[in-house]
């Protein structure tokens, strides 16, 4: 079986079986009509494309399969979290926020309702770094926190143990390991890349894995968050101005090093030896 993750419309669901799956929902209706089933083995996720479901509903999804609530608009339609909060009690709620204006509140109150979060971000501007850096904060330095915030999390980590956590992955745009089908049953690339040729972007993800070519000559291969970052937001208008992604990078590469370096203080005074 492929290990390729495959993003389906509900209505495709026949035709994919047996392969890993994330399935998208547009109404309830589509849930009634595609997913009513016990055989959701291969599914990774379903994925609510809108507020209009019962979640009593939902809440009946066999196999305790995870849910993720995307939200195209969160500074509208944040409000409407607080009606899928008893989805916890029998799987795994994250919810995808888009990264516009606004969208700060729609992260508090996800991670108040213990959601997990992931950011769906673009190419932000200087407006949209502010609003990030803060959602940062919150994320590193409040201690009532308990659920990630990706892709912060999978970065800090990756900082912490010394791995090179791969954006591309972390944001499931690796068209190596996701691919999205769309409505119409066009099998390509994340949504995130708009026009951008396929090829051109397996290109950018396999050169920047073997190492045998950069990414963007002029600005990626002389910044120091390449190994992570792996060119990533220089997709899809490649001119655009890294200064704000990096100082996110920077704080998130700060703060991981401040815990080892606050963890070794604690092995000390415990008479430990530090590693
Ligand atoms: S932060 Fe910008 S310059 Fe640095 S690797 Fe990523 S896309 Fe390239």
């Amino acid at each position: 079986m492929s290990t390729i993750i495959n993003s389906i419309p509900a209505k495709l669901f026949d035709k994919f079986r047996d392969q890993k799956l994330i399935v998208r929902l547009n109404d309830v209706g589509e849930y009634r009509k595609y997913l009513q089933t016990d055989d959701l083995n291969d599914v990774v996720a379903v994925q609510l494309r809108s507020s209009d479901f019962e979640v009593d509903e939902i809440q009946n999804i066999g196999g305790n399969v995870p849910v993720d609530i995307v939200m195209d608009h969160p500074s509208v339609q944040f409000p409407q979290l607080y009606r899928f909060a008893k989805l916890t009690d029998t799987r795994p709620v994250r919810v995808s926020i888009h990264v516009r204006s606004g969208f700060k509140n729609a992260v508090k109150l996800a991670l108040a309702l213990r959601f997990d979060v992931k950011l769906e971000v673009g190419q932000p501007g200087p407006a949209l770094i502010d609003e990030m850096a803060e959602v940062l904060e919150i994320y590193l330095h409040r201690s009532t926190v308990t659920h990630r915030i990706e892709y912060f999390h999978s970065i800090f980590m990756g900082f912490f143990h010394g791995d090179t956590s791969n954006l591309w992955s972390i944001q499931e745009d690796d068209p190596e390991k996701f691919c999205y089908v769309t409505d119409e049953g066009v099998e390509g690339i994340s949504q995130r890349f708009g026009r951008t040729n396929p090829e051109d972007i397996l290109r950018a993800v396999s050169n920047q894995e073997t190492n045998t070519e950069q990414i963007e000559k002029s600005e990626c291969d002389t910044c120091q968050y390449l190994a992570c970052c792996g060119g990533y937001f220089k997709w899809p208008e490649k001119e655009y101005d890294c200064t704000g992604v990096k100082s996110l990078f920077e704080t998130i590469e700060k703060a991981s090093a401040e815990l080892k370096s606050d963890l070794k203080a604690f092995a000390v005074s415990q008479g430990e030896m530090p590693e």
